[in-house]
């Protein structure tokens, strides 16, 4: 047999989804990829009914369905109050995972190097690897995961052709200020360097935090690219649906990368999905408020457990310390929370560069009574005399 591409060696399954196997099999609560338990606003289920006696059975526009294009231009104005021309600036994607793909394509030629925050989500680094591109990590220091002036400058005098931001951020729920974007766009404008954003937890913010959006930052069009999805925003992550927004000369190279890859997005999805672009705002501020909800309800049972954990200005993920517990290895531990403690979550390892095995990631992104049922699986992490009977060591 052929050996395959080399390139392959370089990265492995994703842990994520792995987690998510593990769970079913064991039975677990599955707190580790990142997806909703409950159903998409009514607007969006009746419109996918229509949409499936209408004429959308063929192939949409590649770059996105006209109407769906139109109504997502409206949406983007709307909040980030920039002019957004649906034939020029947009191209729709299978998610934001295709939109990444697609603009790591686009801006990067083999061997250029990518600046990656570290602890980052998995996709980026394998992203990098098959365009070819070389990842260099920049860390956020724990507990605020900042990013320091010094390090960040270091790796843009490395010149990288371009730098992923994620924000809000996955894993670490970070949210980065205006400030930090200015700095961040300052340096990529310095260093000719494209900036990538995914802001797929655009409207998962919790207060005093605001989503700042790079792109309309002044000067940011000519070199911003922005990968988004609309998975989160109206629980439909099975959809796949999601956009690269950017200037028109770089759009007009994007929409080859992503017709070569994928030819488009789900025309009846497409469809379906411009009664969630025409919501009101209304909507958007009750989503805020039913992920504050969400937040206060497992942060309560992990604040009951004791153990320290990093707090999400946004995005819906959080990372539990356990190192008190005495594994070896995070991955050991994740496999004993998915056993022992009946819930899954992803071992923190799988998104730093650094070798740390301090985190598991649990995500929050469930019906109340899952966070209950998950919390209170959970707080046997209270209780020493069960620990004890888990043969677990505690430091
Ligand atoms: N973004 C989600 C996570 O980090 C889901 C990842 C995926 O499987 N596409 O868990």
């Amino acid at each position: 047999m052929p050996a395959t591409a080399t390139r392959l060696s370089r990265f492995s399954e994703s842990v994520i989804r792995a987690m998510t196997r593990l769970a079913n099999q064991h039975g677990a609560i599955n707190l580790a990829q990142g997806f909703p338990d409950f159903d998409p606003p009514e607007e969006l289920l009746a419109a996918l009914e229509r949409a499936t006696r209408g004429p959308h059975h063929q192939y949409a526009v590649t770059w996105g369905a006209p109407r769906f294009r139109q109504a997502l231009a409206r949406k983007i104005s709307r909040f980030t109050g920039l002019a957004v021309d649906p034939d020029q600036h947009l191209v729709v994607t299978c998610g934001s995972t295709e939109a990444m793909m697609v603009a790591m394509m686009t801006a990067c030629n083999p061997g250029d190097k990518v600046i990656v925050f570290s602890p980052f989500y998995e996709n980026y680094a394998a992203d990098a690897i098959l365009s070819g591109a070389e990842p260099i990590y920049v860390p956020l220091h724990a507990p605020d995961f900042n990013f320091d002036s010094d390090e960040l400058a270091r790796a843009f005098a490395q010149k990288p052709k371009a730098i992923i931001v994620c924000n809000p951020s996955n894993p670490t729920g970070k949210v980065f200020t205006r400030a930090e974007l200015f700095e961040i766009l300052k340096l990529a404008e310095q260093h000719d360097a494209f900036v990538i954003t995914d802001e797929p937890y655009e409207h998962i913010v919790y207060a005093p935090h605001d989503h700042v959006y790079c792109a309309a930052l002044p000067g940011a069009l000519d070199r911003v690219i922005t990968c988004n999805s609309l998975s989160n925003t109206y629980y439909i992550t099975g959809w796949r649906l999601g956009y690269v927004h950017a200037a028109p000369e770089i759009i007009a190279q994007a929409r080859k990368v992503h017709d070569f890859l994928t030819v488009g997005a789900a025309a009846p999805l497409q469809e379906a999905a411009v009664a969630g672009l025409e919501l009101p705002d209304s909507y958007y501020a009750g989503l805020r408020e039913l992920y504050s909800k969400k937040r206060d309800v497992f942060l309560g049972y992990l604040r009951r457990t004791s153990l320290p954990f990093t707090d999400p200005q946004g995005a819906y993920y959080v990372m539990l310390d356990i190192s008190s517990l005495g594994f070896a290895r995070d991955i050991e531990a994740a496999e004993w929370f998915v056993r022992e403690v009946g819930v899954a979550g992803v071992p923190g390892s799988s998104f730093f560069r650094e070798p740390e095995n301090r985190f598991i990631r649990f995500h929050f992104a469930k019906k109340e009574e899952t966070l209950h049922a998950a919390g209170e699986r959970l707080l046997k992490l209270a209780d020493t005399s069960w620990l004890a009977r888990a043969k677990i060591a505690i430091a």
